[in-house]
């Protein structure tokens, strides 16, 4: 069984001060919960304080960005290794914002994916297609490609510790949820590439969350689909009772 995860991306939201409220009432929200991981990505700066803060509770903490590099000449990048040591647990990796913004390559993404498992940190690996790739037909191919060169060269038994996000980029802060089917359909197909990539195994044993646009009124009808195992979420994760609700969706 697939236990579910629900994943609070911050993006570039919140002071320390304001991190540090945000979390203590998650707490308060989410004390108890232990049917699904938890899980919110703060800025960097905010991630130290953060850290203390969730220690002993139930949710858990990962960084939005990495650089594939341990240490070196790479003046104002972060490391898996710093970010282990601050306490995170999991990094996100290949976030659309970052492809379409910061130019990053599916074979950077892949370098990020090696070097977290290197430091046994957890990704959450995003991949997606476009509006124009969708209505050109070419969804297909694109998460084809993002799913083949991100995970290159990876072993089998490295996806018990990856996690995939799948968010198609015209539904990310735009309000516009994927339907519940056009989620559901898109999910059966990377766990089929899965399928073809590794094995049956990996394939059913691997994570796939839904990203774009997910709030407490669609968190029940995506959450009830056979492959949908979790949600990564932005804009609703920044308010506690929302991002609340969205890990109390309703368990079938
Ligand atoms: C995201 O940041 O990954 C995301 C899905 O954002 P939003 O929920 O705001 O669409």
């Amino acid at each position: 069984m697939r236990k579910p995860m629900i994943a609070g991306n911050w993006k570039l939201h919140k002071t320390v001060e304001e991190a540090l409220d945000l979390v203590e009432a998650l707490k308060d929200e989410l004390t108890g919960i232990d049917d699904a991981d938890i899980i919110v990505a703060p800025v960097f700066t905010a991630l130290g304080k953060v850290a203390e803060t969730l220690s002993g509770s139930n949710i858990s903490l990962a960084a939005q960005n990495c650089y594939p590099e341990k240490t070196g000449a790479f003046t104002g990048e972060v490391s898996p290794m710093l970010l282990k040591d601050i306490g995170c647990r999991y990094v996100i990796v290949g976030h659309s914002e970052r492809r379409q913004l910061f130019g990053e390559s599916d074979e950077f993404i892949n370098r990020k994916i090696h070097s977290l498992l290197e430091e046994e940190l957890q990704p959450i690996f995003c991949i997606g297609e476009t509006l124009e790739e969708r209505e050109n037909g070419r969804m297909y191919d694109i998460l084809t490609r993002q799913v083949k060169e991100g995970l290159k060269g990876m072993e089998a038994a490295a996806m018990r510790n990856i996690v995939i996000a799948y968010e198609p980029v015209w539904a990310i802060g735009t309000g516009k949820t994927a339907t519940d089917e056009q989620a559901a359909e898109a999910h059966a197909f990377i766990r089929g590439l899965l399928q073809g990539v590794f094995d049956q195994e990996t394939a059913d044993a691997t994570r796939i969350l839904y990203g774009g646009s997910v709030k407490p009124e669609n968190v029940d009808g995506l959450m009830a689909q056979d492959d949908i195992d979790g949600a990564l979420v932005g804009g609703a994760s920044l308010k506690a009772p929302d991002f609340a609700r969205i890990v109390r969706f309703k368990r079938n």
